[in-house]
């Protein structure tokens, strides 16, 4: 298996006690990002910075000194446009992806802008998603011929799909106990940030890290996923669930479109492996 990312807050102290270890680093204070950045590359890798903002894009103000630093920035929606096309040529020249959620129907125009600008987007889903906007934004995404940037979770799910293996998209948020550890101040270690907050540790410091792949909690975590194939609910016979292994169903039951669009991310990224393989 391969090595995981470390999933933290920004603890400098923390993050000196580890050696050759690759981290996300959470943060809620753009402020932050150099001191972020300056930490982390001394003996450690950084995969990205996430930045968690509750504010709207065009009140952000962000410099070219941050060019390089990779930034996976969420926050509310765009905001006023002519604010926002203020920041937009720095924006143009960082290393960063800016994810809306899906819950407010506007957004979906406004991830499409920030691509047709050249600005790597992106919605986080959820399981009250209207579903026939995300099918709306993948099209766009995936067929559009007008010049555009990435879009996600649609340019992961057409990198990585295999008809073959499961898809997870959680490896997008950070989400994915396969490829990210959670980790808190104090070292505990967690396959998730839910789990860390609610103290369900599989083990603590560098040395559980190191010998993971031998840790019965963190394997158990990792085959979590056959634990739907008990269950009684939709999920356990949804045609989809290998690309979406059950995380977007909604239990109050009112918003079932999850499978139908599932199904035709399935189709979609079929049809992308054939376009790509023939060369088109
Ligand atoms: S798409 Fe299928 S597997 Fe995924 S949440 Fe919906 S019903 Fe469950």
């Amino acid at each position: 298996m391969n090595k995981p990312v470390l999933v933290t807050a920004f603890y400098p102290d923390l993050i000196s006690k580890f050696k050759n270890q690759t981290f996300v680093i959470h943060s809620k204070r753009a402020e932050e990002i150099r001191d972020i950045y300056n930490t982390i590359t001394d003996h450690n890798g950084l995969f990205c910075i996430d930045l968690a903002l509750n504010d709207v894009l065009s009140t952000l103000s962000f410099d070219e000194s941050l060019e390089g630093i990779p930034i996976y920035l969420s926050c509310k929606g765009m905001g006023n446009f002519r604010d926002f096309l203020k920041i937009k040529s720095v924006l143009s020249r960082l290393n960063i992806k800016i994810f809306f959620p899906a819950d407010a129907p506007g957004n979906f125009t406004e991830v499409k802008i920030l691509s047709s600008l050249g600005i790597k987007s992106g919605i986080i889903l959820s399981p009250l998603n209207n579903w026939d906007l995300v099918n709306d934004l993948m099209v766009y995404s995936v067929y559009s011929k007008a010049h555009h940037a990435p879009i996600e979770p649609f340019q992961y799910a057409m990198e990585h799909y295999d008809p073959l293996q499961l898809l997870n998209l959680g490896s997008l948020y950070f989400n994915n106990p396969a490829q990210f550890l959670h980790l808190d101040r104090d070292e505990n270690i967690a396959i998730s940030h839910e789990k860390l907050i609610r103290g369900e540790f599989i083990g603590k410091g560098a040395g559980t890290i190191k010998e993971i792949h031998k840790n019965p909690a963190y394997l158990a975590a990792v085959q979590s996923w056959q634990e739907y194939f008990m269950k009684t609910d939709g999920c356990a016979y949804c045609k989809s669930w290998r690309v979406c292994l059950g995380e977007y169903y909604d239990h109050s039951g009112k918003n079932p479109g999850c499978e139908a669009f599932f199904s035709d991310l399935m189709d979609t990224s079929e049809n992308y492996k054939k376009i790509k393989q023939n060369g088109r």
